[in-house]
This record gives C-alpha cells, sequence and structure tokens, in this order.
C-alpha cells in the first residue's frame, strides 16, 4: 500500500505547451488538476521555442487567398517522416492545426504577427509566428488562464516514478519536491495520488546525452543542442518502466539553420530559418557549390551538411534579408552575420573559391529569372528570387539536436499504449514525449500546433474518467 502524501483529480507532468493545454481541458471539465514541473521555471522548450505554428486553413491563409488543404499538410508532413508517421495521429494533426491556432487566439488570447512563413518541406506557406516570436507568448497566456481557473503549478518537482494499482492502472506519481536541477538527491520525495489519470507532458530528450547517445552514439557530448537544459528522458524513462510502447527513439532530429558560432538556438538560427533557407543558398565552402534544395525538409538539409563534412555557408541578398530584419541586425551586431557589397570578398571572408562562388551565384541567379528547373529540385516558382541586391550577407551554419520524434506510442485519444498495443489504464500523453506523428523528420512549424492538439485532447479524457474514489 503507498502512503500518500496528497491527491487531485488529475496530475500533469510537465509545464511545456501540451501540459499547459492539457491542464486548461482538465480544469475546465471540473477537475482538480495539479501541474508538476522539475525545473525551477516553467515552459520547457516551448518557452525558449520560435512560437511558429502551421496549419492548413488558418484565417491569415485565408485573408491572403493562399489555398492549401489539410491533404496537402498531410501529404508534405508524411514524405519528411518517410512515412513511417502514424495516419491516425498525422491526420489529427492535419485536421486540428488550424483550430488549435483559433484556441490560442480565441480562448488564450495570444497575438500573431501579420506575416504568412513557408519553411523547408511545406508546399505553401502556412506558418504563423506569435507576436514575439517566441512560444513564451502561449505560456504565458496558459499561466494566466491556470490563474483564473485555480490551477496549481508546482515548479522544482522533478517525476521519479509511475504508480500502479495492484491491476496495473496508473493511480499516482512518486516526485522529488524541492528537486534542484540536475541534483538527482535533491528534494524529498512524496506520493502523490491522482484520481482520475495521469497525463505525461515531460517534452523531449534532445539535452539528454546519456539517453539519445543509446538511441544514436554519434550524438555524444560534442554534438550541441537547441534545447533547454531540462530537456531530459526520465519521464519517458518512467512510462517504458510501465512498458510503454517505444516509438521512433532513434531518429533524433537536427536543425540545419544553426548557426556554428553560437550556444543554444541562438538569433542565427530565426535568421537562417525565416531568411536565409526560404530565400537564399547554402554552400560548401569547400567548392563554392550549392548541396541541397534549400527547401528540402530538416533531415535532408543536414544530411548534406554533413556529407561536406565541412561548416557550410548560407548565403542572402538585401531583399531576402528584410524577412528577418531585427534577427540581422542583431546578429550583424554580434558577428554571427558578415555584410558584402560582392560575392567575391564574401567568397574571401568564408574560404570560398572567390570565382567558383560567383559562377555558381550566377548560375542559380539565371534559373530562379527563368523558373526554369533547379539542379537540386527547388521549385522555382514565385517564392524564388536571384541573389542580385547588395550587400549580401553570410552565416556560418553547423546542426544542432534540435528535437526527439520518438517517444511513447499514444492513440488518437492520447492513451499511452503498451507493448502490445493496449492502453495502460489511466495513463495519458502529449507532446514531445509522444512517438510517432512526425516520423523520421519533423517539417518546422509542426510541433507547437500537434502539443496544443494532443495535449487538450488528453486533459478532457483524463478528466472524463470516473474518480476511482468512486469505483
Ligand atoms: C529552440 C527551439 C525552437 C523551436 N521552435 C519551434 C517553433 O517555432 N515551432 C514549433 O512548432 N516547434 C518548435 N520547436 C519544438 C517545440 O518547441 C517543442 O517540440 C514543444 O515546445 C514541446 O512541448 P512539450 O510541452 O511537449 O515539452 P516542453 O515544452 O519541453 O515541456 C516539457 C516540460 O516538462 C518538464 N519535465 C521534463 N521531465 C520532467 C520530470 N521528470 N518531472 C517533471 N517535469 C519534467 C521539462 O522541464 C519541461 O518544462 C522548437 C524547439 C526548440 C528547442
Amino acid at each position: 500500500m503507498v502512503a500518500w502524501d496528497e491527491q487531485t483529480d488529475v496530475i500533469v507532468l510537465g509545464s511545456g505547451v501540451a501540459g499547459l493545454s492539457a491542464a486548461i481541458e482538465a480544469s475546465q471539465a471540473f477537475a482538480g488538476v495539479i501541474v508538476f514541473e522539475k525545473m525551477k521555471v516553467t515552459g520547457g522548450n516551448t518557452r525558449i521555442s520560435g512560437g511558429s505554428l502551421a496549419a492548413p486553413g488558418n484565417y491569415l491563409q485565408k485573408r491572403l487567398g493562399v489555398e492549401d488543404s489539410s491533404e496537402l499538410f498531410y501529404e508534405d508532413m508524411l514524405q519528411a517522416g518517410l512515412g513511417l508517421n502514424h495516419p491516425q495521429l498525422l491526420r489529427k494533426v492535419a485536421e486540428g492545426a488550424a483550430e488549435a491556432i483559433d484556441w490560442t487566439r480565441n480562448v488564450l488570447g495570444v497575438n500573431y504577427l501579420d506575416r504568412l512563413d513557408r519553411f523547408g518541406g511545406h508546399a505553401v506557406a502556412r506558418c504563423l509566428t506569435t507576436r514575439s516570436q517566441s512560444g513564451v507568448d502561449i505560456i504565458k497566456a496558459q499561466i494566466i488562464k491556470l490563474n483564473q481557473l485555480g490551477v496549481e503549478i508546482r515548479t522544482g518537482c522533478l517525476l521519479t516514478g509511475l504508480l500502479t494499482d495492484h491491476k496495473g492502472a496508473v493511480n499516482g506519481v512518486q516526485i522529488r519536491s524541492g528537486y534542484n536541477f540536475p541534483d538527482e538527491n535533491s528534494g524529498i520525495i512524496k506520493n502523490i495520488r491522482a484520481r482520475r489519470a495521469v497525463v505525461l507532458a515531460t517534452g523531449g530528450f534532445g539535452n539528454d546525452i546519456r539517453f539519445r547517445m543509446l538511441q544514436n552514439p554519434g550524438l555524444n557530448e560534442s554534438v550541441r543542442s537547441t534545447n533547454h537544459r531540462g530537456a531530459t528522458a526520465e519521464g519517458l524513462v518512467a512510462a517504458l518502466k510501465l512498458n510503454a510502447a517505444p516509438v521512433h527513439l532513434s531518429w533524433i532530429q537536427m536543425g540545419p539553420w544553426c548557426c556554428a558560432d553560437e550556444a543554444g538556438y541562438g538569433r542565427g538560427a530565426i535568421f537562417a530559418s525565416y531568411s536565409v533557407y526560404p530565400t537564399g543558398i547554402l554552400i560548401d565552402p569547400g567548392t563554392g557549390g550549392r548541396i541541397v534544395n534549400e527547401w528540402a525538409d530538416r533531415r535532408q538539409r543536414c544530411d548534406a551538411i554533413f556529407k561536406t563534412g565541412r561548416v557550410c555557408v548560407g548565403i542572402v541578398d538585401a531583399k531576402g534579408a528584410e524577412k528577418a530584419a531585427e534577427s540581422l541586425q542583431y546578429c550583424l551586431k554580434s558577428g554571427k552575420v558578415k555584410g558584402f557589397e560582392k560575392i567575391t570578398d564574401l567568397a574571401a571572408s568564408y574560404g570560398i573559391p572567390p570565382h567558383h562562388l560567383e559562377t555558381t551565384v550566377n548560375h542559380y541567379n539565371q534559373m530562379a529569372q527563368a523558373g526554369s528547373r533547379d539542379d537540386f529540385g527547388k521549385p522555382l516558382d514565385q517564392d524564388t528570387q536571384p541573389l542580385e541586391n547588395p550587400p549580401f550577407y553570410a552565416i556560418k551554419l553547423w546542426p544542432k539536436v534540435h528535437y526527439t520524434p520518438g517517444g511513447v506510442g499514444i492513440n488518437s485519444k492520447t492513451q499511452v499504449i503498451d507493448l502490445q498495443n493496449h492502453p495502460i489504464p489511466n495513463l495519458f500523453a502529449a507532446g514531445e514525449v509522444c512517438g510517432g506523428i512526425h516520423g523520421a523528420s519533423r517539417l518546422g512549424s509542426c510541433a507547437l500546433p500537434e502539443c496544443i492538439i494532443f495535449g487538450r485532447i488528453a486533459g478532457q479524457k483524463a478528466a472524463s474518467l470516473h474518480s476511482q474514489d468512486e469505483a
């Protein structure tokens, strides 16, 4: 018999967008809810994310007359995921993303910039960005909502184990209260009972070197990550110990837009993802040639960079750089981006054979102007432009661990499934801790909508269970 220190209806583990979405829904369904967060700060990777959300049929697409559909979005994600995506989960994301954005606007009051972006792997412009260009806007709005609902978020509380009754149903959690990351012995152990259910929303493991090396030994401590320090695997491991099905754990995603000269995500990554990749070219400094379709999905772009074995250089002209004007100014000041009047001067500064680079740029410009077939299969439509307006800007790019598409298996009700594909009673999961949605590789801007969609479902389903007191 477990000695319970405390009890509530629904326990939510993790205070990122998935966990807080679940907490809001569960509380609105009149369940008592407590959110436990291991770090001192709420928000996890969501807080530091770029705040960009992809959705077909979103309000700005409608206003701007951009044609899109959930089928097209589904196909784009499936292609990036190499067909490994679990269809019923993917369908939920494709069909629910626009509503997820409406929920953040109408229920939480999140504001978005009046811009629509098209990132690599997306067939059309369908990505909205929060006003501060960060997921912190969503986290702050969710915390305000939870305060109004009277839901407590307890920071410094590490999940150390999921507890079960004699039938194997999850009925509570063991936590370390007063936990001081990363000291595994800090805080005191408490057992908290969940009368209805537990929602696991502990995020990904991009910064868990031990765990990610189990999946891919090459991702050792020398490989940097964009993630927050607490992106580690304890929550996932707790579910695996209950025989949760591990799905796609070794497909660890790297970010091709990461700046080689800065730690973490950084402003260089924002400049590269909003400006360099959509409007510029990626160059192997050894040859002066392009190496990939700059609009390919993340995996293809990273693979192309790794194949060169060299830190590559992204180049964009003044017109393309306008797409990320604020980040450009920041990066010019910090020296992460440099500007040049002539392509040959840029080449000399980055050790690129100047004549080769000039030839590459001229050839690219001819293809872009003619709208002809690109050597790397980049669609040269109205969104591409020749590089002809100086100054020309350059940034050094080298991938970092960015996202872990693998995690626990869930069904479309967000029930965690076991190794025999049966739901583990009273255990739900949402967000980056889950696997199967994105398959081999996630398209940009698809995580936040997915976390909201499944987080909300998890909260609703958890609250809808009967209290074990009534059983
Ligand atoms: C730099 C960066 C930029 C990104 N930009 C975008 C973007 O623009 N658009 C997009 O769609 N996606 C983006 N992503 C991906 C996206 O932000 C994440 O996939 C998403 O925020 C994950 O949300 P989550 O709620 O599942 O996890 P998180 O937001 O990471 O929250 C999980 C929380 O659980 C806590 N936790 C972990 N283990 C435990 C434990 N044992 N006990 C208690 N608490 C625990 C963590 O500390 C964390 O606070 C970005 C990611 C990064 C790193």
